[in-house]
């Protein structure tokens, strides 16, 4: 398995990071981490080149740092972004968030940056990672509007199953986290949701289970075994098939590519 989407530069892992990623490098081919905030750029790359082929990197602004961040630090995020082009898969998180973000200015910021992130992505030829939560209407017409339609977009953690029809449509893919046991709504996403179009995620250290005080990458299982169930596919398939579509997606080079491929 492959855990498209998480944050292993969050203070939850200082003590205990090395030992988690040795843990993981025991059950998966590949993580994704993702620094969704300019002062962990430093820290994510570093954990790529120490763990090469194994820790893949995502850098981007998360909509809800809107407030907190200023103009030059954003222009200097990018910069910084773009000496490290070498060294990720994709851009991201970015996106829009009108559920902690309320206020019509911070919100019409939110658009400017996501925007931003979206040429970024283009300039760079990246993939480009959604965050987007209670701002599907809008966060979808911007990447139309940016000329987003069938390019390389993941929507994740993506749970407006209104909109799946039109997500598939316009040729994007969505990743599901262990939020699947609890939520319908995810539930026939995975249903209505072609295989080939779902990557796993945790998005750890959040969606701790119940006897875990945080998140962990191993919980990508989690998801993988309620699609099968779901799809009423084999827990093989279902890692076979997502595997494959990470790996397409995010053009990783993986240490074990050969042995899932065979
Ligand atoms: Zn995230």
């Amino acid at each position: 398995m492959i855990d498209c989407h998480c944050h292993l530069e969050q203070k939850q892992y200082q003590e205990n990071r090395e030992k988690i990623i040795q843990e993981s490098k025991k059950e998966l081919k590949a993580i994704v981490t993702c620094a969704a905030h300019p002062k962990d750029i430093q820290l994510t790359i570093d954990l790529t080149k120490k763990h090469k082929k194994f820790i893949f990197a995502a850098l981007g602004i998360h909509p809800t740092y809107i407030k907190e961040i200023t103009e030059q630090e954003i222009e200097a995020a990018i910069k910084e972004i773009k000496k490290n082009k070498d060294n990720i898969v994709a851009i991201g998180e970015t996106g829009l968030d009108y559920h902690w973000i309320k206020e019509p200015e911070a919100r019409e910021k939110q658009k400017i940056l996501f925007k931003k992130l979206i040429t970024l992505a283009k300039e760079l030829d990246k993939p480009l990672v959604i965050h987007s939560w209670d701002a599907t209407a809008e966060t979808i017409n911007i990447l139309e509007q940016q000329g987003m339609k069938n390019k390389k977009v993941l929507m994740h953690l993506f749970s407006d199953r209104k909109v799946i029809q039109k997500v598939i449509e316009n040729g994007w893919l969505v990743s599901i986290g262990p939020g699947i046991k609890k939520s319908k709504d995810i539930r026939k996403i995975a249903r209505d949701t072609p295989l080939n179009k779902i990557l796993l995620e945790t998005d750890s250290p959040w969606f701790q289970q119940e006897d875990q005080e945080y998140g962990i990458p191993n919980n990508v299982k989690i998801p993988c075994q309620k699609i099968a169930e779901i799809k009423q596919v084999s827990l093989a398939e279902v890692e076979k098939q997502t595997d494959l579509n990470a790996i397409n997606f995010f053009n990783l080079k993986i240490e074990r590519f050969k042995k899932i491929v065979s």
